[in-house]
Order: structure tokens, then sequence, then C-alpha cells
């Protein structure tokens, strides 16, 4: 049944974690064990993960912001660097850079997707001298995969890196130009990737990250820079004193995440598949829902994550939609106990930014979606009751 009347019982968000009784024991065993930092559950989710994005090498942080840090700094930024990234994303994908001293450069999205628009990013190298740019920091938007085969050619013709942050799609994925299934942080066409285990991201750690590559050499520059620059391998130290030495090599952080948290960490990646199968389904019935209404856009996933079959390699973190008066539906849904979201307030319209020279009017694409989007509830726990209710106050919303 339908509920008509204001829904005051239950407060639906637009996303939340899913924890059982499983990721509460694997906690607790954990907190029973000898080892509460750096114990085995760290390289145990590692070793997961890895083989969950296929990627060779993973390293656990203590969230993904630390996971962009450290991955800047192993592409070597520095006060010299200058990168693109696309001004829809959480503000934590630029920032990295600027930790490091460099200058972010935006350009604009493809208001079809909402992702950074390849065009936008080759005219602006182009409009330079070569050696410009050196990074390009990709994201998978909403969990809608980039094509990072068609990124790295890019990027390869003008000697660039690429980060990929992927906080938004672990088990997502795109074809490639031979077909073949690409997962999102593989490390096939990025140099490295990131992700977040933020309690509304598909896998919860409370605060937690991961950073991903298949370079040997970035891997064990990422060990070190995670715990203060310190190596306590004897084949990498320059001099060796006794069982206690060990040597801080350069200037590294304490980015470390608990054992306890890695434990949950391998606990919800057991439920990643289902709990992205279910994300998938919820999207079905929201597109089914929404297609043919007047006054509502919804977003088009990356043409290169669909399968001829029809299968869809969008990991849907988020699920969009477009309507002119989005204040005015936001509003109506908290009314409704309906706590839909924007995302996001473009990056280059924010004081920090424009006090390094960017500009509103800059990026219209970006704007222009940004003056519509709203993110509708979208977690693997969200009931069909729950669904139908926001679809109903939705249209409800919009027809009249
Ligand atoms: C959540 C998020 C981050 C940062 O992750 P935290 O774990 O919150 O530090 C970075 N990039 C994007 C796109 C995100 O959504």
């Amino acid at each position: 049944m339908i509920k008509s009347e204001p829904n005051t019982q239950n407060p639906i968000p637009y996303g939340r974690q899913h924890i059982t009784e499983a990721d509460i024991e694997a906690v607790v065993a954990t907190l029973r064990s000898d080892l509460l930092t750096q114990g085995p559950k760290v390289a145990a989710f590692e070793q997961a993960f890895a083989t969950y994005v296929g990627a060779t090498y993973a390293v656990a942080v203590s969230n993904g912001t630390a996971a962009l840090h450290l991955a800047a700094l192993a592409l070597g930024v520095n006060e010299t660097t200058r990168i693109i990234t696309t001004p829809i994303t959480f503000v934590a994908s630029a920032n990295c850079v600027r930790y490091c001293g460099g200058t972010v450069a935006f350009a604009d999205i493809d208001p079809a997707t909402a992702l950074l628009d390849i065009d936008k990013v080759r005219q602006l190298l182009e409009s330079k001298p070569k050696g410009y740019y050196q990074g390009i920091i990709p994201v998978d938007f909403a969990g809608n995969p980039v094509d990072m085969e068609a990124f790295r050619q890019l990027a390869d013709a003008h000697g660039l890196w690429l980060l990929e942050d992927a906080a938004h799609a672990p088990g997502g994925y795109f074809h490639d130009s031979n077909g073949e299934r690409q997962m999102c942080g593989n490390g096939q066409f990025a140099d490295l990737a990131i992700f977040s285990f933020h309690p509304v991201k598909h896998i919860a750690t409370g605060e937690g990250g991961m950073i991903t590559t298949n370079s040997e050499a970035h891997y064990q520059k990422l060990l070190q820079l995670r715990t203060h620059g310190i190596t306590r391998d004897p084949e990498r130290m320059e001099e060796n004193h006794g069982g206690w030495y060990m040597e801080m090599q350069e200037l590294g952080y304490n980015y470390r995440i608990p054992d306890m948290l890695c434990a949950l960490g391998i606990s919800q990646l057991q439920r990643a598949d289902t709990g992205l199968a279910r994300r998938k389904g919820i999207a079905r019935i929201y597109d089914a829902a929404f297609g043919e209404v007047a006054g509502i856009k919804t977003m088009q996933t990356a043409a290169a994550s669909l399968s001829p079959a029809g299968d869809t390699g969008h990991a849907y973190h988020l699920y969009i939609i477009r309507v002119q008066d989005r204040k005015g539906l936001y509003d109506f849904l908290r009314e409704n106990q309906i706590f839909a979201q924007v995302h996001y307030i473009p990056a280059h319209t924010m004081p920090y930014y424009r006090s390094l020279g960017s500009s509103k009017g800059d990026f219209p694409e970006a704007e222009y979606y940004y003056a519509e989007c709203l993110s509708l509830p979208m977690y693997p726990s969200l009931t069909q009751e729950e669904q139908a209710f926001v679809i109903e106050k939705v249209k409800e919303f919009v027809g009249r």
C-alpha cells in the first residue's frame, strides 16, 4: 500500500549504510584481538578489494580524501603541477592537488551524463603549449563510469597521468574498444584510482578509503607515505642498526585505517554484489516511473557502460533527476520526510576556488546542471514501499 498522508514515521535519506549482525561480529572479533591498528585485516581487506575491482595492488587508508592526497603525492604533484578535473564532484577531487601546492583547472561536463566532457578537456589541452598540464582527474560521478580508455589515449597524446576518482563506483564498469569489461579502478588505464568508505558510499567502514594501482612503484610509495614516510623493510633501508631500526625516507603522514574498520570492510565487501544489483533494480524502477513524465529529465548512462545485451555498468551511487523548480521539489520532499540531496555545487563556484581565479559563468553546463539536479533516495535497504512513496511525491509535485 502506498501511503498518501505525509510520512512522518520513517525519514527517507538519499543514501545510508547497511550494517548486519555479521558486520558487527567481525568488528567485535577484531576488538578482542591484539592488533587494533595495522593488524591482519588491513592486508586482507586490501587483497579482497583489489580482487573485487580487478587491480593488482590496493592500499587502505583513513578516508577517501587521504587516498586522493597520497595518490597526488605518488604522482609527484607539487607547486609546478597543473591538472584538469570536473566541477561536478565532491571538492576533495580537486583539493588533493591544492594540498600539494598544485593548480586546478576545471573543464565543463557533458550535460547528458554530468561526467567530465573529454572534448572540453581536449580543447583546454590544445589551447596551451605541450607540457603545460601534467594530469587529469576524471570522476565516475554518481557511479556512471568514465570511458577511461578514451581518457588514456588523450592523456598519452599529451604526456599526462590519470587519477580516477572512483569513490562512487566500486563494482562499476565500462566496455573498452574490444568489448571487454573494464572495472572502475582496475588500473588498466588510470595510473591510480581511489575509493571512499564513507557511510553513504557503497561499502561503509565509517571512515575509510582505498587506492588501487597496477604499478609496483606507486604501490611501494603509497605504503611508505601512509605511515610517515617510514620503511621497516631492510631491503629498502640505507643503513641497518638492528631489530629496532627503521628509516624515515621522505615526508609522509599517518593515514592508516584501523584493523576494526578493515574487518567491517571485508564483511561489507561480501555483500557488494547484492547491494549493487539492488541499486540497479531501484534505478530501473525510477527510470520506468520518470521516463515519460513531462518536467522530469533523467540522466543518461555513459554509452560505453551499456552492453548490447542491455546490462549496465553504472554503479548507481546516486540516482539523479533534473527538474526546473529544484528548490521547490527539495522542500516539498523534506515536508514529506524524504531527504533528497544536491550533488554537487560546482567546485569552481566555491568561494575558495573563486579566490584562486575561477568565476561563476565559467562552465555553463555544470551550472545549468546544478540549477536543476536532485539526488533521490538510493541505497540497497530502500524498501519498495518507500521508493513508491518517493515516486508518488515527486510526480505529485511536478504534476501540479
Ligand atoms: C566521498 C568522496 C570523496 C572523499 O571521500 P571521504 O572518504 O569522504 O574523504 C572523494 N571524491 C568523491 C567523488 C566522493 O564522493
